[in-house]
């Protein structure tokens, strides 16, 4: 067998929250989510989807924190690594609603280092009524940023991927496929615990107190088939932790019992997980702290 016109590269999916981000890549590749260490040097870990399409792989990259700016140091840091993680990118998908660019849309496009290589994916193309609106929001797109296309997709009704798919292909390198195409690692669950906690505090709570949360996981156990996992939610305030306990502890419980689901999808068994929320002040500010967690 010849290795010869295989395509092979790292693509990150970015975008503002619920524009379809994961919809889209759980779509592309399905329950294989794969963990990977792919590339050494970026500062946060990454979760890597992978997708082996006939001649084409293609290694997905999330890129957690891509989506906002802030203004206190650890997210300074953050910008600052997924700029630095993007530049072992070989594409970029960003996603945008079919027929509606916000300010926030905006804001990740001019996060987009020049030179990258970027494909635009209008999504929830279903949901849009009047397809004529499309027309200039492609014209703005393309005057925002010079994307190698621009293409309208639903991730949710499976329409367009073949498309978007194949726009991705002609900016990956060509080159071997970096992995066998049924590999899955389980290298580092315990930091993808700690990224689902994020991820539901982020999902359920909008796009201020995550920045100002951090999670750290201090027990990770297997008990048999069962994972027992203990998270500390650590905030910078008093009614941070109000808000995230919710009333009677309630949006706490659908956080953790959101981010266990996913969990135990990912893990494939049963995990038993306890969240706590402690309020310590000031360690969005402070190095050692942001290091131990991992950031
Ligand atoms: P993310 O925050 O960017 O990862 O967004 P999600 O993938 O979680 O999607 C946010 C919401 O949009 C979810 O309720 C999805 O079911 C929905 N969604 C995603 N893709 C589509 C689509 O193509 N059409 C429609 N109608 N809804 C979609």
């Amino acid at each position: 067998m010849t290795d010869a016109g295989q395509r092979c590269g790292h693509v990150a999916i970015v975008g503002r929250p619920n524009v379809g981000k994961s919809t889209l890549l759980n779509r592309l590749v399905g329950a294989r989510i794969s963990i990977t260490s792919a590339k050494a040097q970026t500062t946060r870990h990454r979760i890597t989807g992978i997708l082996t399409r006939g001649d084409t792989q293609i290694l997905f990259v999330d890129t957690p924190g891509f989506q906002t700016l802030h203004r206190s140091r650890l997210n300074t840091r953050m910008n600052a690594a997924v700029t630095q993680s993007l530049a072992g990118i070989d594409a970029v998908v960003v996603v945008i609603e079919a027929g509606r660019t916000v300010e926030a849309d905006r804001a990740v496009v001019r996060l987009l280092p020049a030179g990258a290589r970027v494909v635009a994916a209008l999504n929830k193309l279903d949901r849009l009524r009047d397809r004529d609106a499309l027309l200039p929001q492609m014209a703005e797109l393309a005057g925002l940023f010079p994307f190698a296309a621009i293409v309208p997709i639903s991730a949710e009704k499976d329409r367009g991927l073949v498309a978007l798919v194949e726009e991705i292909r002609k900016l990956l390198p060509t080159g071997r496929h970096a992995h066998d195409e049924d590999e899955i690692t389980d290298r580092d669950e315990r930091f993808l615990a700690a990224e689902f906690v994020r991820e539901k505090i982020f999902r359920l709570l909008g796009e201020e107190l995550p920045y100002a949360s951090a999670v750290a996981i201090d027990r990770f156990v297997h008990e048999g088939a069962v994972r027992r996992i203990h998270a500390t939610v650590y905030v910078d305030r008093e009614n941070q932790r109000a808000i995230l306990l919710g009333a009677g502890g309630a949006k706490m419980k659908e956080i953790a019992s959101s981010a266990r689901t996913d969990m135990e999808r990912l893990f494939g068994g049963p995990v038993f997980l306890e969240v706590w929320v402690r309020v310590k002040r000031g360690w969005a500010d402070d190095d050692a702290q942001l290091s131990r967690l991992g950031y």
